[in-house]
């Protein structure tokens, strides 16, 4: 059995990439999505367990030196990471698993990971992206600000990703379908599909 591969989807925050990551997820369910811990609060609606391991500052700092996550990073005064194990045994399940993560996240994955795939989601444009986040209404002015100037950065970095996918207004479903006919052609790339030709000789 081949192993499975390694996705991993970034995005500002407002380029509605959880949407679509659940989208991709709960229609396809050879699919896998990595739970990241984070220092974060959770907001309304978030499940310890379901949307991240939310833990405190001392707990996550514990994962860093036990060697216990892939990669992680600090964004806007939280620790995001994600932790090895589950994505690990996922993997060697032969299960497709897609990290939600962002750029410098993405950026260590790939230098440990160099078969991995790296999708950049955006929105249309900066206007949809702030308007996007401030109908969310949970969070105040500052982060805003702090989260437009963040995603202004992430999406400079586009060139180092692998694939581009716009997400439109409304269009939810064509984006999620996108993102999974990248995932179906990935398997069908013949650097991982080598094996075949042992059948032809
Ligand atoms: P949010 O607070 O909006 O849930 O997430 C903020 C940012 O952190 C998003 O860009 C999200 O993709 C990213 N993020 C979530 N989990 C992880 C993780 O485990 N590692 C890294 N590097 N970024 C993450």
């Amino acid at each position: 059995m081949s192993k499975g591969i390694l996705f991993i989807i970034s995005g500002p925050a407002g380029s509605g990439k959880g949407t679509v990551v659940k989208r991709v997820i709960d229609t396809h369910s050879d699919i896998g999505l990595s739970i990241s811990a984070t220092t974060r609060s959770p907001r309304p609606g978030e499940l310890d367990g379901v949307h991240y391991h939310f833990i405190t500052r001392e707990a996550f700092e514990g994962l860093i030196a036990n060697g216990e996550v892939l990669e992680y990073t600090t964004y806007c005064d939280n620790y995001y990471g994600t932790p090895v194990k589950a994505v690990n045994e996922a993997l060697e399940a032969g299960k497709d698993i897609i990290l939600e993560i962002e750029v410098d996240g993405a950026m260590q994955v790939k230098r440990k990971f160099a078969d991995a795939v790296t999708i950049m989601l955006t929105p249309p444009d900066i206007q949809t992206l702030e308007r996007r986040l401030r109908s969310r209404g949970t969070e105040t002015d500052e982060i805003i600000v702090r989260r437009l100037a963040r995603a202004r950065e992430e999406v400079a970095l586009i060139g180092d990703y692998d694939y581009s996918v716009v997400n439109e207004d409304g269009k939810i479903d064509e984006c999620a379908e996108l993102v999974y006919s990248i995932i179906k052609a990935e398997h069908a790339k013949t650097t991982r599909t080598k094996q075949i030709i042992k059948k032809f000789i």
